[in-house]
């Protein structure tokens, strides 16, 4: 989603702000803009359109300040345009912001503040705050921050400026992500790490209602009720090599061909062969509620949620426990039953989805235990959460999840095994499960070895506007997110179904110009898949099918097909899913698409 830095130091602000707006572009936004602090002044430039732009203007106007903001908006009022494009100012251009988030009570706030004189130049939300501030203001920015923003309802990361006080910057926070990075004679605030990791890996998180005043030597941060907080300063252990492209042409190309390590680094320490289980350290404080735990409601949004449906099946499977999936927007806002021995565990690669924070905070109002699966290290649900485990999969840029995806399931596989190894999963079958885990980062490889093979299955996929993808069991979530990869970045409709479904409704949509894929790899449904096949071919559409290697009777009912290593049923979600995440990002490719940033979409869903 929309992406802030601020900087304070001893150099030029502008090619800092720059290269952190380049470095949160995969967020996904549709303007870009910065102010700088220079002789008393507030320079502002913004422009609708890439980081690049912004950057040619910067450089005509030669700013030379070292304090400023910037940001890149993704937006939710006001369309993207020059004239809403952050920072936004006062009635006096005295204070500057940039913001992410949604004033849900702006329409108010303005009335308010237009009724007291004050003029609007944007269409935006976000102005009000620049207004509210200008009114409020007693001579300090950080006291009059915490007056304003008390007054504020909705959500907000915010990084602010005023030229009555040159030698500091601003933060505050709520419901959307907002981290400040310790510099050397320099201080930084960002949205996201990438932005700031090239200059510094020491971090402070803002927790919701803290606003902090930075100048070049200092931090002060100051909670919701005014009082001084002491806060800790964490190491990240993310370098700057892992959030660069590694000479691949796309952040995605490079992140699916990351999966094998990404995936043993899911694994790393976490098995125990003797014992037949998984360890997982994060959870070990809540070993006991899910000893007894009678149900798993499993929440999350988009990949994430067909990760959930997955671990429906792991779960279910390997330890017996009724489990329930619900899309995190859904179950925020229906009053869910939530009962003492329910488990909600909810899943974010960002650690950051509005929607899934909001899940999280339900589920802690009605009393339930909460626990996270995420990616981003100290994130907001990896604060906020009972307990939680780590995937590990390492920075995902490119905006279509992938790596973070197959590690999601992996460590649902492993959460499935503890529990059901808690409970009737024999010993024996326990080690052939961890058996089977250790080999997936080899399999992953063989598959991304044919690589190539993939292209040419683009190729014959790339002219048609519609894909249709079946899969049963297992393989049903891997055809949604199959479709789901195709829709977001190369704009292909495409519907994932219950391969049985067919028959009840798409097979009207069957001809000569409908590409299904279909992932029919050997399990117990295999027969099953190989007649709906046929119903397809019956009526001329063109079948690409993933397939077991060696299968010769799917072959020859196939235009085209892909073979995989032959797996066990439980460990083939993440083996299918490489082959589509790599038709999806060739089949864009071929349309011309802009992988790492589809139009419309943001990395992070930081607003509801
Ligand atoms: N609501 C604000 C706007 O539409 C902020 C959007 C963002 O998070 O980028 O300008």
């Amino acid at each position: 989603m929309c992406g802030i830095v601020g900087y304070i130091g001893n150099k030029s602000a502008v090619p800092i702000l720059i290269d952190g707006l380049k470095r949160l572009e995969y967020r996904g936004y549709d303007s870009a803009g910065l102010a700088i602090l220079e002789n008393g002044s507030i320079m502002i430039e913004k422009t609708k359109g890439k980081v690049q732009e912004l950057q040619e203007l910067v450089e005509e106007s030669s700013f030379s300040g070292t304090a400023g903001i910037a940001h890149t908006r993704w937006a939710t009022h006001g369309e993207p345009n020059r004239k809403n494009a952050h920072p936004h100012l006062d009635c006096n251009s005295d204070i500057a912001i940039v913001h992410n988030g949604i004033i849900e009570n702006y329409v108010a706030l303005k009335k308010y503040l237009e009724d007291k004189g004050h003029v609007f130049k944007s269409d935006t939300d976000t102005e009000v705050i620049a207004h509210l501030i200008e009114d409020d203001y007693n001579g300090s920015l950080f006291e009059t921050l915490a007056i304003s923003l008390a007054k504020v309802e909705g959500t907000y990361g915010l990084a602010v400026i005023s030229k009555k006080e040159p030698d500091k910057i601003f933060a505050a926070r709520k419901g959307s992500p907002l981290i400040i990075g310790k510099g050397k004679k320099a201080n930084y605030i960002a949205s996201d790490v990438a932005a700031i990791l090239r200059y510094t890996n020491e971090i402070i998180y803002l927790e919701d209602g803290e606003v902090a005043e930075l100048t070049c030597e200092d931090i002060s941060v100051k909670s919701e009720d005014n009082i001084h907080v002491r806060k800790k300063i964490q190491q990240i252990s993310w370098s700057l090599a892992m959030i660069e492209k590694d000479g691949f042409e796309h952040f995605m190309l490079k992140e699916i061909h990351e999966q094998k390590t990404s995936l043993l680094n899911t694994l790393r320490g976490r098995l125990n062969y003797e014992e037949g289980t998984a360890r997982l350290d994060g959870l070990i404080k809540y070993i006991e509620y899910l000893k007894k735990a009678q149900r798993i409601i499993l929440t999350a949004c988009g990949t994430s949620w067909h990760s959930a449906l997955i671990g429906e099946y792991l779960i279910e499977e390997l330890a017996g426990i009724p489990v329930e999936v619900e899309y995190a927007s859904e179950f925020r806002y229906r009053s869910p039953i939530i009962n003492q021995d329910d488990i909600v565990f909810v899943i974010s690669q960002s650690g950051e989805t509005a929607d899934t924070l909001g899940a999280l905070h339900e589920t802690k109002r009605k009393g339930g235990i909460v626990l996270g699966i995420c990616n981003v290290v100290g994130s907001t649900i990896a604060r906020e959460n009972n307990a939680g485990v780590y995937i590990h999969a390492g920075p995902e840029i490119g905006v279509a999840s992938t790596k973070a995806f197959t590690s999601q399931v992996l460590v649902l596989t492993m959460i499935a095994l503890m529990l059901g190894r808690m409970r009737n999963l024999p010993l024996e079958r326990g080690r052939e499960v961890v058996k089977a885990l250790r080999e997936i980062p080899d399999l992953v490889g063989e598959v991304l070895k044919k690589d190539e093979e993939i292209k040419k299955i683009a190729d014959l996929l790339a002219g048609h506007n519609n894909a249709l993808y079946l899969g049963r069991g297992y393989n049903f979530p891997v055809a949604l997110e199959g479709a789901l990869k195709l829709k977001e970045i190369s704009y292909v409709h495409a519907e994932g179904y219950p391969a049985a479904e067919m028959k009840h409704g798409p097979i009207a949509l069957i001809d000569t110009k409908m590409p299904v894929i279909v992932i029919a790899t050997k399990d117990a449904i295999y027969e099953k898949i190989m007649s709906n096949i046929a119903e397809i071919k019956a009526r001329q559409g063109i079948i690409v099918s993933i397939i077991t290697r060696g299968d010769t009777k799917i072959k020859e009912l196939s235009d085209n097909y892909f073979e995989v290593p032959s797996t066990p049923n439980f460990i083939s979600p993440i083996i299918n899913t490489i082959p589509l995440q790599l038709l999806a990002y060739y089949v864009a490719v071929k349309r011309g698409c802009h992988v790492d940033q589809p139009r419309n979409l943001a990395k992070s869903v930081t607003v509801e």
